[in-house]
């Protein structure tokens, strides 16, 4: 017998009958003869409509509380499915965090999971009971509920596939898989049949939206077979898989991220320890630095660019300027109108001038580029907003068409 992990996300169980027809996906894979373990979402908006509530009555509300809060609405769906099965006639029992054993640390609205004691839901396997169990929450070792972050049920689904050993973790969500870029905007964009885990790593921390970067982190450590589907069709969908497993391809995806924002530090003292004390002092105030830039110094002044999130530039804006005198700055400039776009391939390690294609095709649509950073199977380029979607575009179509 087999056992199947399936994650439905919030578009897949919107409304009742999305509800219904996940019953009926689920119940299909339960009397081919296997055990399935169903992991969902929240429905539809729901997580967002609670943020909104919470910011009607406190806009700085506590951690603890905002996870209290933001736990209920995979709680609404375990118990909705969990009925719409039971109509169907089939045995099943659904589960939150806390009662499927999930443990985590106590980073509250970002915790990692340490641990899962599974011995509930094998019991409940060896009954033949169907187990729904409340993706992207567990609990910490004060008993508080927590959450793992937006888009964190992908990583409860992968997670539990990988403490039972399931044959397979599948994802389902409302388009047929993986793209090689936004379909929304790039018309020419086509789903791939596989992707090894890096790439996929990659794709999904360079804002391709499809997988949480922690349940394909975890999807590798583990090796955990992974499946990105449509809830609303019967298609293949995208196998994501080790590296060795899948055909090489010199760029796999092309990806977009508008939550970025650029700091410059313009007439830094052109001394030793510079960066180190401007890069320390972002990271002791907890800030995260993406892409970073330097200048050639002139003898006496350089100048040294980074990139943050769009929520931590306040705060990164905040400690630079209280610093200016210790880091000897003269002037800061930023911007929020900036987005990050980037190509992703694992076949690009061994090929020169992917790089140079990637800038020609910038170039041959006028866009500016404000900084660079590559590594082995990336390359991503800062450009201004407003030109996003075009570089995207152009580049899918240099090398993916
Ligand atoms: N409901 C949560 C969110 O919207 C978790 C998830 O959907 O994976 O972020
Ligand atoms: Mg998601």
């Amino acid at each position: 017998m087999g056992l199947v992990v399936q994650k439905y996300g919030g578009t897949s169980v919107k409304d009742a009958e999305r509800v219904m027809n996940v019953a009926r996906r689920v119940t299909d894979t339960y009397q081919k003869g296997n055990n399935v373990v169903v992991v969902v979402s929240a429905q539809g908006d729901t997580t967002d409509e609670l943020i909104e509530k919470a910011m009607e009555i406190n806009p700085s509300p506590s951690k603890r509380e905002m996870d209290m809060l933001l736990s209920t609405g995979e709680q609404i769906s375990i118990s909705l499915l969990a009925m719409a099965i039971e109509k169907l006639g089939f045995p099943v029992v659904s589960m939150t965090g806390w009662q499927a054993g999930f443990r985590t640390d106590s980073t509250y609205g970002a915790a990692r999971i340490h641990e899962i004691n599974a011995d509930r839901i094998e019991n409940e396997l060896d009954k033949r009971r169907i187990v729904i169990v409340a993706g992207f929450q567990g609990i910490n070792k004060y008993d508080d509920i927590v959450t793992l972050g937006r888009g964190g049920s992908d990583t409860s689904a992968v997670a539990l596939a990988a403490v039972l050993g399931a044959d397979v973790c599948e994802i389902y969500t409302d388009v047929d898989g993986v793209f090689t870029a936004d379909p929304r905007f790039v018309k020419t964009a086509y789903k791939l049949d596989e992707i090894s885990y890096d790439e996929m790593l990659e794709l999904a921390s360079l804002g391709a939206n499809v997988l949480h970067n922690r349940s394909v982190e975890l999807a590798k450590k583990y090796n955990v077979k992974l499946a990105v589907k449509s809830s609303l069709n019967n298609n293949e969908g995208t196998y994501v898989k080790e590296v060795d497993q899948v055909e090489k391809m010199i760029v796999r995806g092309v990806t977009r991220d508008n939550d970025c924002a650029r700091i410059a530090l313009c007439g830094v003292e052109d001394t030793p320890g510079k960066a180190f004390q401007i890069f320390s002092l972002l990271s002791k105030n907890g800030i995260g630095v993406d892409l970073i830039i330097q200048s050639i110094g002139n003898g006496t002044q350089k100048d040294i660019s980074f990139t943050t999130t769009e929520g931590d530039l306040d705060k990164a804006l905040e400690v630079m300027d209280g610093n200016r005198s210790v880091l000897k700055v003269q002037d800061i400039k930023w911007s929020k109108d900036v987005s990050k776009v980037s190509i992703v391939g694992a076949g690009m390690v061994n090929n020169v001038g992917v790089a140079a294609k990637m800038f020609e095709a910038l170039y041959n649509a006028h866009i500016n580029i404000n900084m660079i950073a590559t590594s082995e199977i990336k390359i991503s380029v800062l450009v201004d907003q407003k030109d996003a979607e075009r570089a995207v575009v152009a580049i899918h179509d240099k090398f993916l068409v």
